[in-house]
């Protein structure tokens, strides 16, 4: 059963329903057991074992963004969140994983099968794109609006050291499986600026899948390898920082391991001194002046917050600060910048019309501000946003990549 240090959590909720109105599936769905309130009652029975785990709780307990929204709203401190993550691991411990996501861990947890599935993936890719059907989905997602996979993965077009010209800093660069096999130009524009600004860049070859899609799905043994692999490759004492420029790898990185670590009783001192040098990307330069390096550009931009960066791990204002570093550039807030985007990793392919109504007032929100570009921190957000943005005119970039396109 979940470990006993969150046990406890479901007694603190006493039921106020102050989190009802924070979350984006209840608000969808608008019956009790699709709230947090509804989750944490319902795991607490089944703590209790007054009731049995079924094929609906399942249901339940799978019907979540963990956008963490409740987590942060909750005024009695319950970690609704965490307890949904160790209920979804007894899930899987007691009735096991479906074929499809065994087949999709199994991927992630080797170096090797991973990269001949993207090799593999990169030579169908023309062909599937002139033949499919134009109007093609995964989940909410428009085939046509995904992005290519890389060339060649990231991780191959660098040397494990580049160095810099001066000696501002070192750091260790945890790349994820996104930006290496599909967002090339994120990775181009952190090491671009890093380097410009004197830091060396180490890109250890052999890191892994942080391994977050496995373990939110319950599979926690499954993650292990990969997290012990990470560990050892980046709790390292002679960098300034672990740099991370994907939201979701940097909360598993930063609050995951330590707290799947603690729980599963493994030792969690490891995580703990690799989570403190953890910095996403926008944290780290926010200790640089960069406007020398930067030329005008005339774009005006809109910022979306994605949930492993603002509620997982507090970053709010860094990337916004950054942005208006930029000369010439048009800073607009969106209403609600914060609420999620209704992506969810695999939820919007399980729950697409739960998904589809979440992202369509997103999508109200960026159009409505005008702006030729939304930026956002996540992997995950900016394919949730791209492919339901029917506006060519839009579009939607990382940070870093306006920060490196201003770059003189
Ligand atoms: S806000 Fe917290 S205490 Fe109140 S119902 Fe939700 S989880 Fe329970
Ligand atoms: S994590 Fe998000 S989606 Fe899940 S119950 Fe909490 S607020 Fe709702």
């Amino acid at each position: 059963m979940i470990a006993e240090i969150l046990q406890e959590e479901v007694h603190k909720c006493n039921k106020c329903g102050a989190c009802l109105n924070s979350c984006q599936v209840y608000k969808q769905l608008n019956y009790e057991s699709a709230s947090p309130r509804g989750k944490v009652q319902l795991i607490k029975k089944i703590l209790a074992g007054q009731l049995e785990p079924s094929e609906n709780f399942n249901k339940i307990l799978f019907t979540c963004l963990l956008c963490e929204s409740c987590t942060v709203t909750c005024p009695s401190g319950v970690k609704v969140d965490r307890l949904m993550k160790a209920m979804r691991a007894e899930l899987v411990k007691k009735s096991g994983q479906n074929w499809k996501k065994k087949g999709v861990f199994k991927l992630l947890a080797s170096n090797q099968l991973l990269s001949l599935s993207m090799s593999f993936g990169r030579t169908l890719d023309t062909p599937l794109r002139t033949f499919m059907p134009k109007d093609a989905t995964v989940g909410t997602l428009s085939l046509a609006r995904l992005p290519s996979l890389n060339k060649k993965p990231l991780r191959d077009q660098f040397p494990g050291i580049i160095p810099a010209a001066a000696s501002k800093g070192r750091v260790l660069y945890f790349t994820g499986c996104a930006t290496n096999y599909l967002y090339e130009n994120v990775g181009r524009s952190v090491i671009k600026i890093l380097n410009r600004i004197g830091v060396e860049v180490i890109i250890p070859k052999d890191q892994m899948c942080c391994s977050l899609p496995i373990f939110l799905s319950g599979a926690r043994d499954r993650a292990l390898d990969n997290i012990r692999r990470n560990i050892a490759l980046f709790n390292r004492a002679d960098v300034d920082a672990v740099i991370v420029d994907c939201a979701t790898c940097g909360a598993a990185l930063k609050n995951d391991y330590v707290h799947i670590l603690k729980e599963m009783g493994e030792d969690a001192d490891p995580a703990r001194s690799m989570a403190a040098r953890v910095s996403d990307i926008s944290e780290y330069l926010e200790g640089f002046d960069l406007r020398e390096f930067f030329r005008p550009i005339n774009e005006r931009v809109t910022y979306h917050d994605p949930c492993h960066l603002l509620r997982s791990q507090g970053v709010k204002d860094q990337p916004r600060a950054l942005l208006k570093q930029i000369p010439g550039l048009e800073f607009v807030e969106m209403v609600e910048a914060d609420a999620c985007c209704g992506g969810g990793g695999s939820f919007q392919v399980q729950h697409p019309d739960i998904s589809s109504g979440i992202t369509s007032k997103k999508i109200t929100s960026i159009k409505d501000t005008g702006a030729g570009v939304v930026a956002s921190g996540c992997t995950g957000c900016r394919l949730q946003i791209r492919g339901n943005l029917k506006d060519e005119s839009i579009q939607v970039m990382h940070p870093v990549e306006l920060l490196a396109k201003a770059l003189k």
